[in-house]
């Protein structure tokens, strides 16, 4: 990334708005500005908009919000969603055992709908629809752009720099680029230091006919479900699993906190494959198992790093690139909330332009993220107030052996009626501690005393890491690297040889190999990376020393799912 480029910034071309990336949060920031007569560019990445993304994924609409996918795009549930999702269960589980608990009443508080989606197909649809809107404005939507910095004026931002584009001036940028965004980090808002502020997800989408579905989840067409696991069948490590009915397809996955995966060294393809493997998902998975695509993102956790002040000069961050991703025990909202902060940047750019004040877009902008309760939801002081306490390494170690002792155990028998409602509360899942006890203790326990052997079997023999790389399209930029290993000592690097979700100690591919250097006489542990099967998940520019960029526009991989 190109941190600041001072050019002759009066002879760059000019867009009243640029938004960089065309996610949930690029389009409903573009759909605001094009139907408000701003003349709008849209610059993403990718070869086709979506070809870059990954989410799990269900896409909510809340109540509360000010700003709906739907509204923005009326036809949206029609056209660019898999099924509407009606139904949704957490299965605690102890080896074979299983604990199921119904998350009707989470799922449906301030939920107007929940659709399943993936995101090719989704993404693309929604830039038809802005490209259709800011051509009006005289602006449009360009793929195949990387914005590769920040274009400034007497060091202030006015604008951005793209490898394939001339620097385009704007009165307003947003920065709607995601979890790795490249822009937050060079605006200084930003940073890509702590593995305990961020997630990494990674999915296999899973063909299944519509019948098979309809048959083994018992729904209708116009009905969907949701599963979510935790227990012990993550080596431990903090997190879970989901499982999305689509239209054709199931997606299936997994969400860490990126310490916890770091620590422990676990594989996250060996973590998926626990959960496609394990007897209990037999009952849903096709006779025949084929995988369509295996993919892996980064997600922000928002308790920890979304942003109050979201912006610098003209510059807005919306959605995951300012840590807009809601995390808490089986909430898992972040398109949402990078729709509504999209619109509501916009419509800050808006109310900044018609004070004749257009600069001053950041502080409304931030203003109405706290006023229309984002930010409440995103991070409730409830969590910053408890954490000090909950995850205190004294408090929370006592707390594991409780739950685990006869006494604890007796406890979560007596109370195994109430875990439904805890399960079920916004309010105290908005101070679930982030501790090994919530993600691994209290599921693996309430499987173990509440739960019932897994009946079905499950026959799936998910592809080796070699033959899902294989599956996946490339365009490698030859020669041109995106990432670049600073410090190849195992030390500062050798975390990413398991962390990262296309590479693994025993394989010889992948993007990070562990090797031995022998000079005279002395042994050195370093690593080396090949940056070609990156799936540019954004791993490595946490948990190893790079300097991690994002390829050229149209270059790296292409998910067909997302
Ligand atoms: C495994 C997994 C499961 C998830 N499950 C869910 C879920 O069930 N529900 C939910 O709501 N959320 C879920 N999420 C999170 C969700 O995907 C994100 O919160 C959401 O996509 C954020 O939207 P966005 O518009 O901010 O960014 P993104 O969707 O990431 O879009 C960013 C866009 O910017 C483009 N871009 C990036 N850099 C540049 C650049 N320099 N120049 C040009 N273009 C650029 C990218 O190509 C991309 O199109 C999940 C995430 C993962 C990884
Ligand atoms: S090389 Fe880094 S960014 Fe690429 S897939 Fe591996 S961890 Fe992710």
């Amino acid at each position: 990334m190109t941190d600041a480029v001072d050019v002759d910034a009066a002879d760059a071309e000019h867009f009243e708005a640029v938004v960089v990336g065309a996610g949930p949060g690029g389009a409903a920031a573009a759909a605001v500005l094009a139907n408000n007569g701003v003349e709008t560019l849209v610059l993403e990445r990718g070869v086709e908009a979506g070809s870059k993304n990954v989410s799990g994924g269900l896409i909510y609409a809340e109540r509360s919000a000010p700003y709906t996918i739907d509204d923005l795009f009326p036809d949206f549930r029609e056209e660019a969603s898999e099924r509407p999702v009606t139904r949704n269960y957490m299965d605690n589980i102890a080896g074979d055992r299983v604990h199921t608990v119904d998350l009707k009443d989470v799922h449906e508080h301030d939920t107007l709908w929940c659709d399943s989606v993936l995101r090719r197909p989704m993404d693309s649809w929604l830039a038809d629809r802005v490209h259709e809107l800011t051509a009006e404005t005289g602006g449009g939507v360009l793929t195949g752009v990387r914005v590769n910095g920040l274009l400034r004026e007497d060091g202030e931002i006015v604008g951005v720099t793209c490898d394939e584009l001339d620097p385009i001036r704007a009165d307003v940028v947003v920065a709607a680029d995601g979890v790795n965004s490249e822009l937050a980090r060079a605006a200084g808002l930003m940073d890509w230091e702590e593995p305990n502020e961020w997630f990494q997800g990674v999915k296999a989408v899973v063909d299944v006919e519509p019948d098979v579905i309809a048959d083994r989840f018992d729904v209708a067409e116009d009905e969907g479900v949701a599963r979510l696991f935790g227990g012990d069948l993550f080596d431990g490590v903090r997190g879970g699993g989901f499982l999305y009915t689509n239209r054709d397809s199931l997606s299936i996955g997994t969400v860490f906190h990126l310490d916890s995966l770091a620590a422990e060294r676990a594989e996250p393809h060996e973590l998926l494959d626990n959960l496609l493997t394990h007897p209990h998902l037999g009952q849903w998975l096709p006779d025949e198992y084929s995988e369509r695509e295996y993919s892996a993102k980064l997600v922000p956790d928002s308790k920890k790093v979304a942003h109050g002040s979201p912006f610098r000069d003209r510059l807005l961050l919306v959605g995951d690139a300012a840590g807009q991703m809601q995390a808490q025990g089986p909430i898992i909202k972040g398109m949402n909330h990078a729709v509504t902060a999209g619109g509501l940047a916009a419509e800050a750019y808006i109310e900044a332009r018609s004070r004749n004040a257009p600069y001053s877009a950041g502080d409304l902008y931030a203003d109405k993220l706290r006023d229309e309760g984002v930010m409440d939801k995103l991070r409730p002081t409830r969590y910053e107030l408890s954490r000090r306490v909950s995850e205190s390494d004294a408090v929370s170690g006592a707390l594991d052996g409780l739950v685990r002792s006869s006494v604890g155990r007796l406890g979560l028998r007596a109370a195994g009626g109430l875990t439904g409602r805890v399960f079920n509360s916004p309010f105290a899942l908005g101070m679930l501690p982030d501790t090994h006890t919530s993600y691994v203790t209290v599921p693996t326990v309430l499987a173990e005393e509440l739960g019932e052997p897994a009946t079905a079997e499950n026959d799936a023999t998910p592809p080796t890491l070699e033959e899902r790389i294989g599956e996946l399209t490339y365009d490698t930029d030859v020669g041109n690297p995106h990432i670049e290993l600073v410090d190849e000592s195992y030390e500062a690097s050798g975390t990413a040889v398991t962390a990262c979700p296309v590479s693994a100690r025993d394989f010889g591919g992948g993007c990070y190999r562990e090797e031995t250097v022998r000079t005279d006489g002395s042994e050195e542990r370093v690593v080396s990376l090949d940056t070609q099967p990156c799936v540019e998940c954004g791993t490595c520019a946490i948990v190893a020393d790079t300097e991690w960029t994002h390829p050229r526009g149209g270059k790296g991989v292409e998910f067909d799912q997302g």
